[in-house]
């Protein structure tokens, strides 16, 4: 496919706003970037996509999400509203994902996945648990991943807190999946696994061990860490070590391994994590919403931590976590010199491109020869001077998920006009909406 008559955005490092050039995509890559003429001459019969003046720039990559949580827009949460983050997890996600069978695993998956598309979200790395619908779940999800033509990372999240037998389940289904990947199942890589983990506060000494062992593939953990005090508090009860130091002591930690929130850790922990080259995420809207504070993601940058951005489940505009990030760090120091432009545009492009290259083992997030074709076209008409320098506050002030018209992901177009070419969406927001009620009725009789 030649894609012509667009502004190309490269995310390359130094970053170009390129004018008066076309794009070839050959299979699932970036092949060459020419002039129009030049490439419709030398590859005569490629089709054309016409950009019409667009900017056209690599999808956007979501490091921690979670689709199972797609049932609780709307969910009232029974009795006096959660004082702190533990009675959030207690009475919405713990109730939330025990009301999961396998059809709404998939509709989950679904609804947030035809949402990543139309926002222009190419890439999710998932965090999925639904502990009465653990085996096969990752199957589910993946089923869904196929046949929509997203790109996604999945695990179960494994946990002490449904029992042993539960516990086991996840760390099979864990295994069951990276082993499906590592035997080349992977369409075409699109498709990755890391080992999921929930929480330090809900898996015992024995547990990581057994998670530890089971991951002889030895792919990357993924685990939430110190999202709040609690965390950090009952890690030292039953370990006498802060969160981060208990992980490094059972092997958690890695070059692969993803951390979400780190919202509590202290300098030692920081230091462990650029020392492991841990990857740590970063969800200021959840972190909002959860009323857990902010982590000092500006530090853990500066000690060389790889800090990428997520979304913990909240919509899939990564634009929007982008812009909280912005404006949440000014306001929690009361200082509006921090958090900069470029800080966002190092956690959300260069080090979630980083991260994502690294899952899927290809590379993404550049308009580059030899990049894998995940492109989005952006109707934004700027009325002020744009430059690859002042490109980062044109995002953070100006564009809009709205403006996304084209998804491309792995060369194949999934939305075009704001229209999805092969979704039927009316179809599987009925299925979704069928189902809602099923789970709603199950999470309540829990209380
Ligand atoms: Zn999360």
């Amino acid at each position: 496919m030649i894609i012509t008559n667009g502004k190309i955005i490269t995310w390359g490092k130094p970053n170009e706003i390129i004018e008066g050039k076309a794009i070839l995509t050959q299979g699932q890559e970036i092949s060459k970037i020419d002039l129009k003429e030049n490439l419709i001459k030398e590859f005569p019969d490629e089709e054309i996509l016409d950009a019409n003046g667009q900017y056209i720039m690599p999808g956007l990559i979501c490091a921690h999400t979670h689709f199972y949580g797609a049932y609780s827009r709307g969910l009232a949460i029974p009795g006096d509203p959660p004082e702190a983050f533990p009675q959030i997890l207690e009475k919405l996600w713990w109730a939330l994902d025990k009301s999961l069978d396998d059809e709404s695993v998939s509709s989950s998956a679904w609804v947030c996945i035809i949402d990543a598309i139309k926002h222009g979200n190419t890439t999710l790395i998932d965090h999925h648990a639904s502990p009465n619908a653990i085996h096969n779940s990752l199957d589910l999800i993946a089923n869904v991943v196929e046949e929509s033509g997203i790109r996604a990372s999945l695990c179960y999240e494994v946990t002490d807190r449904d029992g042993d037998e539960k516990a086991k389940a996840g760390i099979k289904e864990n295994v069951r999946f990276i082993n499906r990947i590592k035997h080349g199942d992977n369409l075409n890589g699109r498709l990755a696994a890391t080992f999921g983990l929930h929480a330090s506060l809900t898996l015992s000494d024995q547990t990581l061990d057994l998670c530890r062992e089971a991951n002889s593939e030895g792919v990357g953990f993924h685990i939430h860490v110190a999202e709040h005090p609690v965390d950090e508090y009952d890690s030292i009860k039953i370990s006498g070590l802060r969160v981060v130091d208990r992980l490094f002591n059972k092997g958690i930690l890695g070059e692969k391994s993803i951390v979400a929130h780190a919202v509590h850790i202290d300098a030692k922990e920081i230091e462990l994590l650029a020392s492991t080259k841990t990857w740590v995420t970063h969800q200021p809207r959840s972190n909002m919403n959860n009323a857990v504070g902010i982590g000092n993601m500006e530090s853990m940058m500066r000690a060389g931590v790889k800090v990428c951005l997520g979304n913990d489940g909240f919509s899939n505009t990564m634009w929007d976590e982008w812009k909280t990030t912005y404006l949440v760090h000014k306001l929690v120091n009361l200082d509006p010199r921090r958090m900069g432009g470029y800080d966002v545009v190092e956690m959300g492009i260069h080090q979630n491109s980083a991260l994502a290259s690294q899952q899927f083992g290809l590379p993404i997030g550049s308009i580059t020869p030899g990049s894998q074709a995940d492109l989005i076209f952006v109707d934004y008409h700027p009325f002020t001077e744009m430059t690859a320098g002042n490109l980062p506050w044109h995002i953070l002030f100006g564009m809009h998920h709205s403006m996304v018209t084209m998804t491309m992901v792995a060369g194949r177009v999934l939305m075009k006009n704001r229209e999805l070419v092969d979704l039927d969406e009316d179809k599987i927001f009925q299925k979704a909406f069928n189902n809602h009620k099923d789970v709603w009725a199950k999470y309540n009789q829990q209380f």
